[in-house]
């Protein structure tokens, strides 16, 4: 089966344009932000000129709706004890699905946020609770996902029994419209050693995939600054981290690596092409030939 990959394109000019830059870059996938991340976007719709231009970017480009995911704001901490901070999360992340499934592409991930006041089971029911708000407030079609993170403080979605938490906690009638996705730099940051040996990675997988009922629905392709249980954010390119080369072939060697969104958020050579510039950013050209060459 194939594998779909593809990055996080810069959208100077637009999200339009991001789609077009993967298209040029040869990829069959594609995320994307669809309002600006580091605020709430609780109020943020799309307007329907923007819908049409990115449908047909997407047409042009040859990627697939379904292939596109949107990365949510980094800010919604549906996760808080704090009900004033819930409710704005939840909003924001109800606006997320909804301006999503306005451009009809195939999900929306999101870090579930922290667990403050310390209880991680409390904290569970309250990340699915705000997915739950989302899904009953949006017709079906595009999915959410729950990121695993990097671990740092309180942050859930470190373990497999925490994204399993979250999922278990959602009401049965929206299950199948949720589901997760693994960051490879977070896996490695919040302890999960994928760098031994393709038994050692694949029973890493094998445990999410106990835990959540299902195989996750997308990978983030990043090598990590930061080593091992270091609990750091930090994307370097595919080689050039911890990490290394050889795990991301045994990944891309995995059943599970499948059918797919496999997205990379590595660094680029350059974060502000001009806005009609379609060119795709070298760095990820580069990546996106060594994951082929990893993959066949
Ligand atoms: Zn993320
Ligand atoms: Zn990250």
């Amino acid at each position: 089966m194939t594998r779909l990959i593809g990055a996080h394109t810069v959208d100077a000019g637009g999200i339009h344009m991001a789609a077009l830059r993967a298209g040029r870059g040869g990829m069959d996938a594609l995320q994307i932000f669809t309002a600006i991340p580091k605020y709430y976007g609780d109020k943020a719709s799309i307007r329907p000129e923007r819908v049409v231009r990115f449908r047909a970017a997407l047409n042009d480009a040859g990627i697939a709706a379904a292939n596109v995911v949107a990365h949510a704001a980094y800010v919604l901490n549906t996760a808080t004890d704090d009900e004033v901070k819930w409710q704005r999360a939840a909003a924001g992340l109800r606006k997320e699905l909804e301006r999503s499934s306005t451009l009809g592409i195939g999900a929306v991930c999101f870090h579930p946020g922290a667990a403050t006041g310390g209880d991680r089971d409390s904290a569970a029911e309250r990340v699915a609770k705000a997915m739950a708000g989302a899904l009953d407030a949006v017709a079906a079609g595009t999915r959410l996902l729950v990121e695993n993170t990097a671990g740092a403080g309180m942050t859930m979605g470190r373990t497999p029994a925490e994204v399993g938490a979250i999922l278990a906690a959602l009401p049965r009638r929206l299950r199948a419209r949720a589901g997760y996705g693994l960051d490879t730099c977070h896996l490695f940051a919040a302890g999960h050693d994928l760098t031994g040996s393709p038994a050692a990675l694949e029973r890493i997988l094998d445990g999410f995939e106990t835990a959540a009922g299902e195989p996750p629905s997308f990978f983030h392709l990043n090598d990590s600054e930061g080593p091992l249980g270091s609990n750091k954010d930090r994307h370097v390119l595919i080689g050039e981290g911890k990490i290394g080369t050889e795990p991301f072939r045994w990944l891309l060697q995995d059943r599970r690596t499948a059918g797919i969104p496999l997205i990379l958020e590595t660094p680029q050579e350059s974060y502000e092409p001009a806005g009609d510039d379609p060119s795709p950013d070298p760095y990820d050209v580069r990546m996106v030939k060594l994951l082929r060459s990893l993959a066949a």
